[in-house]
C-alpha cells in the first residue's frame, strides 16, 4: 500500500533526523560550558527517548546515565583494570564498567 510505505519513509527520516541532532548535542556538549554541556545531554537524552533512537555508541561513555551529566575528564574519573574500564560520575557516585576495544 502506497499509504503505508510513505508513513514509513517518513518515520525514517524522523529518526535520521533525531540521530544528527543528537550527534550535534554532544560535539556542542564537547565543547561547552559544564553547565551547558549537561543540558545539551539532557536534550540529547529526551530526543533518543522520544524518537526511540540510541545514542550512539561514540558518545554512550559520555555521559553518565544516572543524573545526565556530561563526563568531562574533569567531573569523572576512569579506572582501568584487566581490559575493563571502570567510569565514576563524580557528581552522582554512579559507575559504568565497559570493556576496553
Ligand atoms: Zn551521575
Amino acid at each position: 500500500m502506497g499509504k503505508t510505505s510513505s508513513f514509513n519513509k517518513q518515520k525514517s527520516d524522523e529518526k535520521s533526523i533525531a540521530r544528527e541532532r543528537i550527534i550535534h548535542l554532544f560535539n556542542e556538549a564537547k565543547s561547552a560550558d559544564e553547565e551547558y554541556a549537561d543540558k545539551y545531554v539532557q536534550m540529547a537524552r529526551k530526543i533518543s527517548s522520544r524518537f526511540k533512537v540510541r545514542v550512539p555508541k561514540e558518545f554512550s561513555n559520555l555521559f553518565c546515565r544516572k543524573c545526565s551529566s556530561y563526563l568531562s575528564p574533569k567531573r569523572s574519573r576512569t579506572r582501568i583494570r584487566k581490559g575493563v574500564i571502570i567510569k565514576y560520575c563524580l557528581k552522582c557516585g554512579n559507575y559504568r564498567r565497559y570493556k576496553l576495544k
